[in-house]
């Protein structure tokens, strides 16, 4: 019999929290107001915040037992999330309370949230995505757990030194996570190594080594309702047994090492945003993960149920990519040597637990492991993939699929070469369903990565276009504009963004043109201040604010909005007196550790700085800025301030994009190709309000077949030909005149793969355009206001309520 306990029912007035703060301080932080530091009441007032969750966590899980819920285990290698703070007090409804509250103890709470570190356990888009997801699943009830590792260090910290990118680590526990609960009674072994012996019927895996998996539990609120929902993170502990040898011994500094050597799997998140070169210790964090978390759900699900007969109608797990595809053979295992399943049955149960969001179409971006590497580590999950294979083939070639190359193509296992798995058709072969994240990439990914598979399994395949969370992007971040869409259509944005549509009826109405103008203007006016802050540079806020914010890479083509900066420059410089449009030119954005072009790309951005901001005769007409430590935060701070939006890939690169929904939300114009979501971007804003330019994907394709020859575009644009011979003689590097020759060449001589120098006179124009647009401030207006009235379909609630009709089967929990 379980004891009734008895409890404080928290209450959210200002009153209540600000007692609860200083129980907090005292009780929790061991703090009175006399030694508080501000970092101090920030940990306090979070575990105020917390403990108000928890109440609703209390209850959600309660209900999920009750109802007897089928469940969601999100499985990603990266969530990032950012802050957690203004977005609990968001979700809890007492912001305002709390703000009071703080007051009068003495604290600004608007100086204190700076002061929380990011929780920045992902690289970009796609842990971006993740935490997105996690916000809606919670919003709409959705029975949903994230589960991923918590790394010690995230993603590092950039700094921009003498124009170059320097790294640092992100210790960011360092103050401690006040989110966190660790469960150290959940725990888990994960094995590596060793050798399988078949005994009829399953087979043991022997002589191992092993490392644990503990838990640690944040509480993900939804917004404005009591569901709550769980992100479940593991961190890897070494086993005291292990070390008890060598200590024995009086070796005691080998035993400690030994530990820290297994400690290291959940050491640091690989800061590489596609392709992770293949290391040993890698493959090693994706076993760690999915074996405990596969573990953990069937625990979960055998507490309330005696056997595994309806399993498959109770858990549904998604792989974000394929970096948590091991879940494959690791659950097969765990039904077939553990709980002795029958293989057939257990294929059966996979098939109908497993689907796959594919979230790249570079073939050079798909994740294959070394068969050597995956044998000596894991020498059952080898075996387990042979034998899907096997079946697989079969299957194939029942299903007409005969030809010798065909099942070259679509063999789980790559024989060309050194033999290598290919994690992608293990997930095809292995899930219900396969998604894309935009039409586009969702049509070219049936059309040509996968096509094989798609004639094969022509119903497997889905489009799920994806979203962001309203809360964060434009709630969160952007007050001013928030709180004027709120007093104009009511609140009801937050949890249906197609609401925004009610915007539409007040185009034309001068003092919501007004009010929408000066909302920018107040977001504008705080990045200028921040900048000036940061980096001294003062610009006007009237400029266009012109924003490429994203990752540092090739297909992303920086460099084609660099070559326009330099050819904007060049004309001003040639003819100042023109009624120029003022503009401001924002980067930001990591650059893979190990990319070197990329870094190099980051160089050249901050060497054009250099020589446009001091330029005399180009005074406010343009300035260049490159904003260091792209991150949720920074983000943030930056995309509500922007006028344009720079979505400018190669087409048929991008598979969404996701930071141009959040610039579009928050009234930013587009400038893209048609790539991605982009696409659907300018359907539902109107294509008068996006300047859409560049070669298309069939385009590029054409291009490529036809023998695409930039040399030739080079030669016959002057304008071009001057801004890359200006590049390569160090022109913007006069310290070192070669230090960019290799941007020439790879865009001149060496075949310009991502299709730069084709889409560059277009791009010019398309920009042109923008100008024009701009100097007619109530057009502008009128298509700012069209882009936040038109985006409400890229919601995240949207993306989630379609994964969890077609994809999960799965149902909100009846909150009561
Ligand atoms: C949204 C977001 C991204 C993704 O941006 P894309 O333009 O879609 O590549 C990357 N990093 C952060 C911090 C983000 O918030």
């Amino acid at each position: 019999m379980t004891a009734r306990l008895e409890f404080d029912q928290l209450q959210s007035s200002a009153e209540a929290l600000r007692r609860s703060l200083s129980n907090r301080l005292m009780y929790g932080v061991g703090k009175d107001a006399v030694t508080a530091i501000p970092q101090d009441w920030l940990h306090a007032a979070a575990l105020a915040v917390r403990d108000r969750l928890v109440q609703r966590w209390m209850v959600t899980t309660r209900r999920q037992y009750e109802q007897d819920v089928k469940r969601v285990y999100y499985l990603s290698m990266e969530f990032l999330i950012g802050r957690t703070f203004s977005n609990a007090l968001l979700a809890l409804g007492i912001y305002d309370q709390m703000k009071e509250a703080l007051a009068d103890v003495g604290v600004d709470m608007e100086s204190i949230l700076d002061l929380e570190p990011d929780a920045a356990l992902g690289n970009g888009g796609l842990g971006r995505l993740a935490a997105c997801f996690l916000d809606s699943m919670a919003t709409l009830g959705i029975p949903g757990f994230g589960y991923g590792i918590r790394y010690d260090y995230g993603m590092f910290r950039q700094q921009i030194v003498d124009g170059e990118q320097v790294e640092a680590p992100d210790y960011w526990l360092r103050a401690g996570n006040p989110w966190e609960f660790p469960r150290p009674e959940v725990q888990y072994r994960v094995h590596f190594g060793g050798r399988t012996v078949r005994r009829d019927g399953h087979v043991e895996w022997l002589d191992t080594q092993h490392v644990n998996a503990m838990a640690y539990d944040t509480v993900i609120p939804g917004y404005a309702t009591d569901a709550t929902n769980t992100l479940r993170l593991w961190s890897a502990r070494a086993d005291e047994e292990l070390d008890l040898s060598a200590f024995n011994q009086g070796d005691y500094q080998r035993a400690v090492e030994s530990r820290n050597i297994s400690e290291n799997v959940s050491r640091l998140l690989y800061p590489d945003d596609s392709t992770v070169a293949g290391r040993e210790l890698r493959l090693r964090q994706e076993y760690f993960f999915v074996c405990a978390t596969m573990q953990d759900l069937i625990r979960r699900y055998l507490r309330t149920h005696s056997t595994l007969a309806r399993f498959s109608d109770k858990v549904a797990v998604h792989l974000n990519d394929t970096h948590p595809v091991l879940a494959i053979p690791e659950l097969i295992r765990l039904l077939v040597d553990v709980h002795r399943m029958s293989w057939d049955e257990a294929i059966g149960n996979i098939r109908r637990v497993f689907s796959y969001t594919n979230h790249t179409l570079m073939p050079e971006a798909l994740e294959t492991w070394d068969v050597e590497l995956l044998g000596r580590l894991l020498p059952r999950h080898l075996q387990i993939i042979y034998d899907i294979n096997a079946a697989f083939l079969d299957e194939a070639s029942d299903k007409g699929a005969h030809e010798l190359d065909m099942i070259r193509r679509m063999s789980l296992v790559d024989e060309s070469g050194q033999r290598r798995v290919r994690m992608a058709h293990l997930a095809i072969v292995a899930s219900h369903k396969v998604n894309g994240v935009s039409k586009l990439h969702s049509q070219l990914m049936q059309h040509d990565i996968f096509a094989d598979f798609a004639r094969l399994y022509p119903d497997r395949f889905t489009n799920v276009t994806n979203g962001i969370t309203p809360r964060r992007w434009l709630g969160q971040s952007n007050p001013p504009l928030a709180r004027l869409i709120d007093e104009s259509i009511g609140t009801k944005w937050r949890t249906d963004l197609t609401e925004l549509a009610g915007l539409r009826g007040l185009r034309g109405d001068a003092s919501f043109e007004a009010a929408f103008r000066a909302a920018k203007r107040c977001n504008k006016v705080r990045l200028a201040q921040r900048a000036k802050l940061r980096s001294g540079m003062v610009f006007d806020p009237d400029a266009l604010f012109d924003m490429q914010v994203k990752r540092i890479h090739e297909y992303k083509r920086q460099l084609l909005n660099v070559l326009h900066v330099i050819v904007r420059y060049n004309r001003i410089v040639a003819d100042p007196q023109r009624d120029w449009v003022p503009r401001v030119v924002l980067f930001a954005g990591k650059a893979a550790s190990a990319y070197r072009m990329a870094k190099t790309i980051i160089k050249l951005i901050n060497d054009v700085a250099v020589k446009v901001n001091n330029d005399p005769v180009v005074g406010e007409r343009l300035k260049v800025l490159f904003v260091p430590n792209y991150g949720v935060s920074i983000a943030e701070m930056m995309i509500p301030a922007a006028d344009l939006s720079e979505q400018i890939s190669t087409a048929g690169t991008e598979a969404s994009g996701t930071g141009n929904m959040k610039l579009a939300l928050n009234g930013a114009l587009t400038i893209g190709t048609l790539d991605g979501a982009n696409i659907e971007i300018g359907e539902s804003v109107g294509q008068e309000n996006i300047f859409i330019f560049g070669n298309t994907a069939e385009q590029v394709n054409a291009l490529r077949a036809a023998g695409y020859r930039p040399r030739q575009i080079y030669e016959e644009n002057a304008e071009l030909r001057n801004a890359l011979d200006q590049i390569r003689t160090g022109f913007f590097s006069p310290d070192d005149p070669a230090r960019f020759s290799e941007i020439f060449y790879t865009l001149v001589d060496w075949g310009d793969h991502y299709l730069v120098l084709a889409d560059f006179a277009e791009f010019v124009a398309a920009q042109e355009a923008v100008d024009r647009r701009f100097v007619d401030m109530p057009g502008w207006t009128a298509s700012a206001i069209a882009n936040v009235a038109g985006v409400g379909q890229f919601s995240s609630d949207r993306a989630i309520a379609e994964y969890a009709r077609d994809i999960w089967n799965v149902k909100p929990i009846d909150m009561g």
